[in-house]
C-alpha cells in the first residue's frame, strides 16, 4: 500500500443558473494540489497553506481534516495524515475552493487506506466537511469535485446523486474578480418565499438543462440555464454584473449566471472557439474597472480528483 499520494482537486461551479444548490460541474482550467503522507502519530496535521496564512491548520476547523476525520469514524480507523495544500482556487471565489480540498483530501486518504470505498460513498464524507465551511450541508460543489461532469443533488437524505457526463463539446468561461464573498453572506440575501410562477418557470428549466445534457442539445442547454429566482437577488454583490452578462450573450455564450454564490460569473459555451470569443468579451468589459480579476477557460470536466 501506498505511504503518500499526491492529488489534483478541480474547481466546480455550482449552482448553474437554474439549479440553486442541486447542481453543479467540475472544470479542469484550475484546481488544488494536495499531498498526503500517512503518519504514525494517530493525527491529521494540516500545514500552513503558502499564499493563505488565514486557513484555518486545525483539522477541526479545515475542511480537508474535518472530511478525512469523517471518513476514518465510518472506518473505525485512527490513521494520522500529513497533509499539505497547494491552494491555486482563492477562498470565497464561488468556484468551490473548500470543496476542492475536502474532495481531494477523501479522495487521497481512501487511496492511501486501500480504496475501501467508491468515490460516490467518498461525497458524502467530502460533504461533511465542507459543512465548517458554509455552515450547511451542501453537495453540489464537493460531488462534481470528487466525481466530475454534472452532478445533480436530488436529495440528501439519504444523499442522492445523479452523475452526468458533460456533453462533448460543452466548454465553460470563469471570471473571478479578487474580491471575496463569503457562502454565509451571500445566502442571507436571499428570500425564503418563492412567487409560484417563478418555481414554475424554473422548474421547467431544470428539467430542460438536464434534457439538454443527456441529449447535447446545447441551444436547449442555453434556453434553460435562467435563473429566474437567485440571480436576481444576488446579482448585486457582483461588480458589472448586467453588463458582463450582456456582452457573453452577443459573444455567443449559451447562457450566464452566477458561479456558487459569486463573486466569480460563469458561461457555458458550444465548443473551445467561441469560449475564447467570450473570455475576450469578459476581459474586454473588465478592463475598464479598477479590479483585479483572473479569467479561466476549461472544458467542463468529466473527471473529479485525480491521482497524480
Ligand atoms: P468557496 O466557495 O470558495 O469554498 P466558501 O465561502 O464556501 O468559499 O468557503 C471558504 C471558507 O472555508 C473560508 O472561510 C475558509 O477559511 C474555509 N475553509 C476551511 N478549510 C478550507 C480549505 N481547505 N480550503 C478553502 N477554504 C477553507
Amino acid at each position: 500500500m501506498l505511504d503518500e499520494v499526491k492529488v489534483f482537486a478541480p474547481g466546480s461551479v455550482s449552482n448553474v443558473g437554474c439549479g440553486f444548490d442541486i447542481l453543479g460541474f467540475a472544470i479542469d482550467g484550475v484546481g488544488d494540489e494536495m499531498i498526503l503522507k500517512k503518519n504514525d502519530k494517530n493525527e491529521i496535521v494540516i500545514f500552513p497553506v503558502n499564499g493563505y496564512e488565514n486557513l484555518p491548520t486545525d483539522p477541526k476547523k479545515n475542511v480537508a481534516g474535518v472530511a478525512i476525520q469523517a471518513l476514518l469514524d465510518d472506518l473505525g480507523s485512527d490513521q494520522g495524515f500529513d497533509i499539505e495544500i497547494v491552494k491555486n482556487i482563492k477562498p470565497g471565489s464561488g468556484i468551490g475552493s473548500s470543496a476542492a480540498s475536502a474532495a481531494g483530501a477523501v479522495v487521497a486518504a481512501n487511496e492511501l487506506l486501500g480504496s475501501p470505498y467508491s468515490r460516490m460513498q467518498l461525497v458524502d464524507f467530502a460533504m461533511i466537511g465542507e459543512e465548517v465551511a458554509s455552515g450547511d450541508i451542501h453537495a453540489d460543489n464537493v460531488a462534481p469535485a470528487t466525481l466530475g461532469g454534472f452532478c445533480l443533488i436530488r436529495g440528501y437524505n439519504p444523499l442522492d446523486v445523479i452523475h452526468i457526463n458533460p456533453p462533448k463539446d460543452l466548454w465553460c468561461v470563469v471570471i473571478h474578480p479578487q474580491i471575496e464573498i463569503k457562502t454565509k453572506e451571500s445566502r442571507e440575501l436571499l428570500s425564503p418565499e418563492i412567487p409560484l410562477k417563478k418555481a414554475i418557470r424554473q422548474w421547467g428549466n431544470v428539467a430542460g438543462l438536464m434534457s439538454g445534457l443527456y441529449t447535447s442539445d446545447y441551444e436547449l442547454i442555453g434556453r434553460s440555464l435562467e435563473d429566474h429566482i437567485v440571480e436576481p437577488q444576488r446579482k448585486v454583490l457582483i461588480p458589472e454584473f448586467d453588463e458582463l452578462k450582456l456582452s457573453v450573450m452577443e459573444a455567443g455564450a449559451l447562457g450566464c449566471s452566477i458561479s456558487g454564490s459569486g463573486p466569480s460569473v460563469f458561461a457555458l459555451t458550444n465548443g473551445k472557439e467561441t469560449a475564447d470569443v467570450v473570455a475576450g468579451a469578459m476581459d474586454v468589459v473588465f478592463k475598464r474597472t479598477d479590479l483585479e480579476y483572473k479569467i479561466y477557460v476549461s472544458k467542463v470536466s468529466d473527471e473529479g480528483v485525480k491521482i497524480l
